[in-house]
């Protein structure tokens, strides 16, 4: 499928069935519609282009679960609020790569679109919303891909990728998984699926791992404007306020 079919898909009163079944788009050539798409997802959760603060999905349940227990501390009379839980290896901070490098980012997402009526997946455009590890100490070589459906747009699945497959004595024995603890839907088996598909390319799962080294040297060197990303994005996100 050439780039020229994808954008005629694009127009009203083209026939998308006449296209294969996947999509793949290029990069370089789609800056303009991937940032749209890119700006779409934000701009919808946010309400704003691009936001100043992109809090991590976990941060964002972990929010919600101490507000539940907040308010039930409340109703019930049960005193204080219990005091926040330690944080597991995930919650110490996943972080989106389109807000810590929102230019490359941009460029870089990978989206991929369905057409001509699968039966696993709705006909749409799905981003693979990159997060990386933003602890300085970690090594964990992994990428965290929250998938996301262009209309709505949804969070439908939440992938979890190493970059080595495991060691014979580690706990979890499959390379690229549905992460247990984060969001998922009824897509999610076919969206792992089509991330396997997509990983079939050499040239993004390289960029997948360049993504994780330039997070881990910017974490690295003091004066990189990561750090202040990263602490704006706790004190906004409340789980780090100071007392
Ligand atoms: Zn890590």
């Amino acid at each position: 499928m050439t780039l020229a079919h994808v954008q005629m898909a694009r127009e009203p009163g083209f026939d998308p069935k006449k296209l294969g079944k996947i999509a793949n788009r290029k990069q370089e050539p789609w800056k303009m519609p991937l940032r749209k798409f890119i700006e779409h997802l934000y701009g919808k959760q946010y309400g704003r282009d691009r936001p100043a603060v992109v809090v991590s999905v976990e941060e964002k349940l972990e929010m919600k679960r101490r507000k539940k227990l907040a308010k039930r501390a409340k109703h019930k009379h049960r005193g204080p609020l219990p005091s926040r839980p330690a944080r597991s290896r995930t919650m110490k901070g996943m972080m989106s790569f389109l807000h810590l490098f929102p230019g490359i980012g941009t460029r870089e997402t990978r989206t991929a679109t369905i057409f001509g009526g699968d039966r696993s997946l709705p006909d749409d455009s799905y981003g693979f919303i990159e997060l990386y590890c933003v602890d300085p100490d970690c090594d964990c070589r992994r990428v965290m891909i929250n998938v996301f459906s262009e209309t709505g747009p949804t969070h439908l699945a939440t992938i979890n990728h190493a970059f080595e497959s495991p060691a014979n004595d580690d706990s979890i024995q499959e390379q690229t998984f549905l992460d247990p603890l984060n969001v998922q839907s009824r897509w999610s088996g076919a969206l792992l699926e089509l991330f396997k598909e997509i990983m079939r390319d050499r040239a993004y799962c390289e960029r997948l791992e360049r993504h994780y080294h330039m997070v881990k040297e910017a974490l690295r060197d003091p004066a990189h404007s990561i750090h202040q990303v990263i602490s704006r994005s706790r004190r906004s996100s409340g789980l780090y306020r100071k007392k």
